[in-house]
């Protein structure tokens, strides 16, 4: 008896590459179970993510049309890390293993037969490691890069070149269920849930179609929550920037007193807006940064539902 796979794919405004998606992913399916490797009882699942389009629509006519597609609504759209764990923790209950993608098929799904097979060695969680960027365009690549680097910088540990394609097992899948955090960073969390883990490479392709739905803002908005969710770090660095411009000041004032004596002129008024205007700056920076680890407490101590499911379709047996 093959374990059950679960494929969980969040999709946000995806009507264009859903036709798709789906006609590969069911191919690939069912050359897995014919090959004995997963269940017959394994399913697609993809959350709507409050699409304001057809994709809900066309979720469920996959769904009556075949039940190797299960589909799970949101209530409204709650961004691609929550929708992936809302599609998480619903799948858990019938799964055995999870494997979490794109709707773009970026992610090269041909990958899937090589994480189930990491599934079967023993690892509870297989990172689909991107093994080129060449597709990418060079400033989805800088930034890439640059925010994996700045990330381990801070202290947060995260696979390089891993983004959310991974498989993970139903006991991963438990312990993630543990983690409360509303601040959701999936990436950064999965490694802090410990079991054996495997790395399986892949080619990273182009979007299928359609635009993505990570501008810029979205994606430097995504990066700071992943570093101030992760590390005290940047609190840290704002407290050595500020014993640093003590004794800087200290060493200062000695020179204006030795100045003074000597008989020099007065200091100048250039150098004393210079100075207020340095220290008005890092204030302000420091105070926003100590507020925004403030503002993720406010958040986290309201305990708010990080999703919430209006209807799931599935045919379990
Ligand atoms: N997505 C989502 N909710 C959102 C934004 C994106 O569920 O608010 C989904 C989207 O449908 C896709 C995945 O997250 O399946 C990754 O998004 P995208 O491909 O646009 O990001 P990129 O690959 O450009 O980083
Ligand atoms: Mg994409």
């Amino acid at each position: 008896m093959s374990d059950i796979l679960y494929v969980v794919i969040p999709c946000y405004k995806e009507e264009e590459v859903l036709p798709e998606t789906s006609k590969r992913m069911k191919v690939k399916m069912e050359s897995l179970i014919s090959q004995g490797k997963i269940s017959e009882k394994s399913r697609v699942m993809f959350v709507n993510d409050g699409s304001t389009d057809r994709t809900w629509e066309i979720i469920q006519k996959l769904h009556s049309e075949d039940k190797l597609f299960s589909g799970v609504d949101l209530s409204r759209n709650r961004g691609h890390q929550n929708a992936l764990l809302a599609g998480l923790m619903t799948a858990k209950n019938w799964a055995d293993m999870v494997i979490s993608m794109d709707a773009d098929l970026q992610d090269d799904i041909n990958a899937i037969d090589a994480m189930v097979d990491k599934y079967y060695e023993g690892c509870d969680v297989v990172y689909g490691v991107r093994s080129s960027r060449a597709t990418d365009t060079f400033f989805k690549k800088f930034t890439a890069e640059a925010f994996y680097k700045l990330m381990k910088l801070m202290g947060a540990n995260i696979v390089f070149n891993h983004a959310d394609y991974r498989l993970m097992s139903k006991r991963a899948l438990e312990g993630l269920a543990q983690f409360g955090e509303v601040n959701l960073f999936l990436r950064g969390i999965v490694p802090e849930i410990g079991y054996p883990s495997g790395i399986v490479e892949y080619e990273r392709a182009e979007r299928f179609a359609g635009e993505s739905k990570y501008p810029l803002k979205k994606m430097l908005s995504f990066a700071f929550d992943g570093i101030t969710s992760f590390s005290i770090k940047p609190i840290r660095l704002i407290i050595d920037l500020g014993s640093l411009i003590c004794i800087l000041s200290v060493i200062f004032l000695v020179y204006s007193i030795v100045v003074k004596i000597s008989g020099g002129s007065v200091a100048g008024w250039s150098s004393l807006m210079a100075s207020i205007w340095l220290i008005g700056g890092i204030q302000l920076l420091s105070i926003g940064v100590i507020g925004e680890y403030i503002g993720k407490m406010y958040k986290e101590t309201k305990h708010r539902p990080r999703f919430i499911i209006k209807s799931v379709i599935n045919e379990v047996e």
